[in-house]
Formats: C-alpha cells, sequence, structure tokens
C-alpha cells in the first residue's frame, strides 16, 4: 500500500515527486518510454525560468537547444500584417529537460517508468491502480492519486467526468534544416484554426506546428503545410511528426484541482494557457503549492490546496481575458497596426 500514487511525470509530476516529503511512500508511474516525447515547442517562458530559480535549479548545457531566440515574428494571415515582438524564453529539448527533472526525484520514490495506468478504481478509502510494462498488467493501492498525466489525463476522465473542458489537437512536424537561417514564429489564420500555428527552430530541425480543433485537424495541419511550402520554407527532409491533444482552458471554472483523495496538477487540473499554450510553469507551480500542502499533513488537501492554487486560476483568467486580442481578427488587427510593444528590424 502506497501513501501517495502520482501518474505522469511530466514537469509537473517530477516536480511533485522531488518535493514530497521522505515521510510518505510514494509511486510515480509514466508511461513514456526512452523513444516518445511530449509533443511540444519545448521553450522555457520566463514565469518557468522564475520558479526554477526559486528552487534554486540551474539547467545543465546538455538540455539547451541551439538557437536562442530573442523575437517572435508574428504573422497576421488574415489581416496581411507581420511584426515582431521580443521575446525571453529558453529553446530547450523537451524531452532532455524531463529527464532532468525527472532525475532530481530522490531515491526513496519508486519511479516505474514504460508503465501506463490503465485503469482507477476507488475500493472503500483506497484507491486500486490497474498498471501495465510491456503488456504486464499489475496491481497497485495507494492512499491518494495523484494525475499529473496532461490533457488526456485518465484520472481526470475517471473521477472528474463533469469537468469538462475543450481539447483541440496539437500537430508537429520536424524537419532537418542544415542552412544557417533559423526562426520562430506564430501564425494567425481563421481558415486554418481559431487558435494558433507556429514555427520554430530547433537543433538544425523547423518544426511546425499548430493546435486544431479536434474535427478535420489532420486536413487542417495540411493546409498549414501547403501555406509554409507557399511561403517559401523548404519542407523536403521530413523527420517526424507527433501530436498529443491541449487543453484549451476558456473558462474560468474549467481548472478542477480534485477532492476526497483525488487531487489534479498541471495540464491535467487544465492549467495551461489559452492564448499561448505555455504550460510548464503552471505545471511546476501547482506542483510545489500541492508538495507543500501535503507536507504538512493529509487532512482537507482538497481545500487548502483549491484555495492555494487561486492565484494561478487567477493568471489563467487573464489570460482568458487577453484572448480576444489574439484571436479576434479586428481587435488583433487594430494591435498589430498600432505597433504597441512591437521590435523594428
Ligand atoms: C504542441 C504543444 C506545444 C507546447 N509548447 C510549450 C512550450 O513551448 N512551453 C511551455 O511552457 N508549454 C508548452 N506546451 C504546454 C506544455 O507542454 C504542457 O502544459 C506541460 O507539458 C504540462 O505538463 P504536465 O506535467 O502537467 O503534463 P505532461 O507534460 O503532458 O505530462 C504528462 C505525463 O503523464 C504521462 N501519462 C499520461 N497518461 C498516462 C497514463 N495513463 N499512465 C502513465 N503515464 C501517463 C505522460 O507520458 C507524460 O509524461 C505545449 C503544448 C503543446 C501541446
Amino acid at each position: 500500500m502506497y501513501d501517495i500514487a502520482i501518474i505522469g511525470l511530466g514537469p509537473a509530476g517530477a516536480t511533485l515527486a522531488r518535493l514530497l516529503s521522505i515521510k510518505y511512500k510514494v509511486i510515480a508511474i509514466d508511461r513514456t518510454t526512452t523513444q516518445t516525447g511530449k509533443c511540444c515547442g519545448g521553450l522555457l517562458s520566463p514565469d518557468a525560468q522564475k520558479i526554477l530559480a526559486k528552487f534554486d535549479i540551474c539547467l545543465p548545457k546538455d538540455v539547451l537547444a541551439d538557437p536562442q531566440i530573442f523575437s517572435v515574428k508574428t504573422i497576421d494571415l488574415d489581416n496581411n500584417i507581420e511584426r515582431f515582438y521580443q521575446r525571453f524564453y529558453v529553446n530547450m529539448d523537451r524531452m532532455k529537460f524531463e529527464k532532468f527533472l525527472v532525475s532530481l526525484i530522490p531515491q526513496n520514490i519508486e519511479i516505474c517508468k514504460n508503465t501506463t495506468c490503465v485503469k482507477i478504481e476507488k475500493n472503500g478509502k483506497t484507491y486500486t491502480l490497474e498498471l501495465k510494462t510491456n503488456g504486464i498488467r499489475r496491481i497497485e493501492k495507494a492512499k491518494i492519486v495523484i494525475g499529473a498525466d496532461g490533457a488526456n489525463s485518465i484520472v481526470r476522465r475517471t473521477f472528474y467526468k463533469k469537468n469538462k473542458i475543450d481539447k483541440y489537437v496539437a500537430i508537429q512536424e520536424w524537419y532537418e534544416n542544415k542552412s544557417n537561417s533559423s526562426f520562430y514564429s506564430c501564425i494567425f489564420d481563421r481558415k486554418i484554426t481559431d487558435s494558433y500555428c507556429w514555427t520554430i527552430s530547433k537543433d538544425n530541425h523547423y518544426i511546425i506546428g499548430g493546435a486544431f480543433p479536434k474535427k478535420d485537424s489532420i486536413t487542417r495541419f495540411e493546409l498549414f503545410k501547403a501555406k509554409i511550402r507557399n511561403g517559401g520554407i523548404p519542407l523536403d527532409k521530413y523527420f517526424k511528426r507527433e501530436g498529443c491533444y491541449v487543453f484549451m482552458n476558456k473558462g474560468f471554472m474549467s481548472t478542477c484541482t480534485g477532492k476526497n483523495g483525488v487531487y489534479l496538477l498541471g495540464e491535467a487540473a487544465g492549467m495551461i494557457s489559452p492564448s499561448s499554450l505555455e504550460g510548464i510553469s503552471y505545471s511546476m507551480e501547482s506542483a510545489k503549492i500541492l508538495a507543500g500542502i501535503i507536507n504538512t499533513g493529509l487532512n482537507n488537501i482538497g481545500y487548502r490546496y483549491f484555495t492555494g492554487t487561486l492565484k494561478i486560476r487567477i493568471k489563467l483568467l487573464s489570460k482568458i481575458l487577453k484572448m480576444p486580442f489574439m484571436y479576434n481578427r479586428i481587435l488583433r488587427k487594430t494591435v498589430m497596426k498600432s505597433g504597441l510593444k512591437a521590435i523594428k528590424k
């Protein structure tokens, strides 16, 4: 019997596992294999950098990706406007970042990699987890279950079906880029998506991607690719395609932190910016808050965690309020035309 079972070792789960007190018996489960990684832009925002600074964590050079880019080219295809805006992101290798976070987890935590949680059931006061590793099934029991398992969270789907958030499909393709050209752009085009698309240079590759409504997501991605090709970016040396769900949190009440022994963290809780899709900072921040609460005792966790994350929800609300200025064609045109915060090249 474990005190705590953490499902998912992305930035949220890995941070929680690192911070939990040694007095708890903890199992941490993640289905990731060495081959698979999260479909992600791999940009560490200033907020995420600040949390790492608070943790006194420095990133090893090996986690960084080449090049570091200081501006984003924003392309509004609805209004035919282009602008550059300064950005303070760290370009990194997402898979190496996760491995690094996992490497910081203390040895008392039992880590099960390459293991999928396929079912969770409540039995009296405890939870039974059905796990699969290389096709082999096993059962574990825990008093508390923590869903740090991202947008397709089995924990959220099992226990919080009613707290629904719109899911979009994120698709990225990687292409080799041996030339010296590098770029980071953000593209708005309502014919493709009511969210946005992006291109990022990373370690001798171009990544092109976007977040699309579930219906016709592949067709929309192909349309985006065709526009990229027409824009003169050679997409001839295909490397790989990746995809995942992404929560599109458009309402103040879409976040769900959990109660009665089942709690949600990071993206599983709906903590991701609906405007930029930046989520690593929220995942680490919510993990820090939950660990602080659990470490002081197992009483009343649900209420304390809900109130402890109020600041996060307010911040997410501010992102929701910002959305019309990014996604409404007329408002975006007004902002971009004004040149507000834009830099001249
Ligand atoms: C295309 C795309 C680009 C993005 N770019 C950025 C960016 O540049 N910067 C940024 O800050 N944010 C970005 N985000 C958001 C960011 O990736 C997420 O918000 C963040 O990864 C959430 O962290 P998490 O730990 O909560 O969940 P995740 O990172 O999704 O981790 C969940 C973990 O749970 C595991 N898991 C899931 N289900 C199970 C199961 N049943 N059993 C066992 N394990 C399971 C998964 O293997 C995974 O390791 C992007 C998102 C997308 C989709």
